[in-house]
């Protein structure tokens, strides 16, 4: 199924999947994927409250859906049906509405020379789970949550090979030597390595929260013609009743959008912390 659709030039995403399943119950240190198959309509149901709230584009449920991540909590046996339930479960919620981008985070191990694995098997892990979203009929990929680059472009290459459209967005945090992941790849070379090598969108996603990205979104901006995703963390959460609880509330977020409105960013959603209440400012925005 090789298709590229081509994206408009702006769109709403959605807020967190994680964090908004375990707030909904999910029990932290659970990997969210294994909803897919424990309580599908659990996972339906946040999809379509952002849908509800103004989300243009939903994510799937698979951001820690490949092998090696799901090897970690017993799952590897299941990395078919996770990864093609949370496709499935997006395209019931989007009615052929909204968008579903396919969601790809990183490995969680170390590649060569960091760590022990090397770069062909990490484009083979990648390349598992990329095919799984594009045959299941998602209608972009997107690669999240980089710390990275050579990570983040193993998982570009990967999915390039399936003719479908791809955004990269990396972790940036704000040092005092400017934006940096907290393995010390800067903004502008990292988004100009990413756009040479074929990404058809960019960006930056989680991190520390408004504040930073407000320094690191227009470097984004400002290193590359592509379109640009920015997607940020509610903050960094604390504990509080037992419970997580994540400091930037909507009324913050909707300043924070009227700010990437201003930079000309041209898609816009939240990350670690946001929740359909965050994802509702959009309905004040008409664009
Ligand atoms: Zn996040």
């Amino acid at each position: 199924m090789n298709k590229k659709i081509k994206l408009p030039s702006f769109l709403f995403f959605d807020g967190a999947m994680g964090t908004e399943l375990q707030r909904r119950g999910l029990p932290l240190g659970k990997p969210p994927e294994i909803l897919n198959i424990e309580n599908p309509s659990l996972v339906e149901e946040v999809h379509r409250d952002y849908i509800n709230s103004g989300a243009m584009v939903i994510e799937t449920n698979t951001f820690g859906g490949n092998r090696l991540r799901l090897r970690k909590s017993g799952l590897e046996d299941k990395i078919k049906e996770i990864n093609q339930k949370g496709v499935e479960i997006a395209l019931k919620a989007s009615r052929g509405k909204v968008l579903v981008a396919g969601s790809v985070g990183p490995l969680g191990e170390l590649i060569e020379p960091l760590g022990n694995l090397t770069e062909e098997e990490a484009e083979k892990i990648f390349s598992e789970q990329i095919e799984l979203l594009v045959n299941s009929g998602v209608d972009f990929i997107l690669i999240e949550t980089m710390i990275s680059l050579n990570e983040a472009l193993i998982a570009l290459r990967s999915a390039k090979k399936f003719h479908i459209l791809v955004g990269v967005t990396m972790s940036f945090e704000w040092t005092e030597r400017g934006g940096r992941t907290p393995f010390g790849y800067e903004v502008e070379s990292s988004i100009k390595k990413l756009e040479k090598a074929g990404a058809d969108f960019v960006g930056a996603n989680c991190g520390k929260g408004f504040e930073d990205m407000l320094k690191i979104a227009p470097l984004v901006r400002k290193s590359t013609n592509l379109p640009v995703l920015i997607q940020p963390n509610a903050g960094l959460p604390k504990w509080e009743n037992g419970q997580l609880i994540y400091p930037e509330n909507p009324e913050n977020f909707k300043k924070f959008v009227e700010e990437m409105i201003k930079l000309n960013i041209n898609y816009i959603g939240g990350c670690c912390g946001t929740t359909p209440k965050h994802i509702e400012v959009f309905k004040e925005f008409n664009k």
